[in-house]
């Protein structure tokens, strides 16, 4: 009848894109985007492990994210891959399918899909922060927004990365002998902060646990440049005395730190705003280097987009939420399962 194509019912996004217990499903696509479990096919975001799994059939994702999967899973020779770059687009199903910048970590993807006149991101995790190890995100304007929440509470302000990174510096002044031992995640913080060091003048080596040396191989060979980094494990004669050592957090507390004397224990991540979490970790030295948005970035990258609708994951839903609707958006909660709120456990 012509009256339904004068006034066809509108498309509901929920319809063509929602949650499922394996993950985010995208129906006329017939793919998931960063699933608990291996689907047969895939999109994944970045390359952290709550949201690159192994297993899949195929797997569509930047290049980057494809070569941090290689190198976690054993190259992965039974997951037909599909590298998009940033900006480039591919029609899967009755689904157009491009990757865009979120800044987060090395080949970190916003999934932007577009389906009957309607435009979805899945921003996966982002900040908005410079970062030398990733380009900066992009804000595309879309019909639905999906956010992730880790640090989704007006409390959580992030200070500036220069000014922690100023306190590890002036610690290492006040206490030149004792090794300042860093604990940082294996990938995208252990990097971020070794950039950090540089851009702050520290030309001096830095040591590395060997449990961080194979991504940030990874990172050089993307063309990221460290300066002069090295294994602990290959120095010879050295006293590690006013040295930066920057290890896994789980390294800090087991015997491997035993070999260093009086080391001032440090740990870099945005949860060490919170004092508890610092006390946990054994960090006297704090540093809150995050790559997730602060509140104000995600309030603000919610006015960046402008969608109408956001769906918020992924962390402190419930505030978000709030605060979207107290502005005018249609806002809800989207449970999603499989996620960690440190990226790397
Ligand atoms: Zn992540
Ligand atoms: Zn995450």
């Amino acid at each position: 009848m012509a009256t339904d194509t004068l006034n066809p019912t509108p498309l509901s996004p929920r319809a063509w894109l929602h949650p499922t217990p394996r993950g985010l499903y995208c129906v006329p696509g017939d793919f998931y985007i960063d699933p608990a479990v291996a689907v047969p096919r895939a999109i994944i975001t970045h390359g952290h492990g709550d949201h690159a799994r192994p297993g899949h059939r195929q797997a569509l994702a930047t290049p980057e994210t494809l070569a941090i999967m290689r190198a976690r899973f054993q190259d992965m020779p039974d997951t037909q891959q599909q590298a998009l770059g940033y900006g480039e687009s591919v029609r899967i199903g009755e689904v157009e399918v491009s990757l865009v910048p979120a800044g987060h970590i090395l080949g970190s993807a916003q999934v932007v899909l577009e389906h009957q006149g309607q435009r979805i991101v899945v921003s996966g995790d982002f900040k908005r922060r410079p970062d030398p190890t990733c380009p900066a995100f992009e804000p595309v304007p879309c019909d639905v927004f999906i956010t992730e929440a880790t640090f989704a509470l007006p409390v959580f302000h992030h200070p500036s990365d220069s000014g922690e990174i100023g306190k590890l510096l002036r610690s290492l002044q006040t206490f030149p002998e004792r090794t300042h031992l860093v604990g940082v995640y294996a990938l995208g913080k252990c990097q971020r902060v070794i950039k950090l060091l540089r851009a702050a003048g520290y030309d001096k080596r830095i040591w590395l646990h060997g449990g961080l040396a194979s991504l940030c191989t990874l990172y050089q060979q993307h063309g990221i440049d460290f300066g002069d980094i090295a294994l602990v494990s290959d120095a010879v004669l050295e006293t590690f005395k006013g040295a930066i050592v920057l290890c896994p957090p789980s390294a800090m507390a087991d015997r491997w730190s035993r070999r260093f004397f009086d080391p001032i224990p440090a740990m870099a991540s945005g949860w060490m705003s919170v004092r508890a979490r610092a006390r946990q970790r054994g960090a006297e030295l704090p540093l809150i280097i995050s790559d997730h948005a602060d509140w104000s970035e995600l309030t603000q990258t919610l006015q960046d987009v402008g969608a109408p609708k956001v769906w918020v994951t992924h962390g402190r839903e419930e505030a978000l939420v709030h605060y979207a609707r107290s502005i005018g958006i249609e806002a809800e909660a989207l449970h999603l399962t499989g996620r960690d709120e440190e990226d790397e456990s």
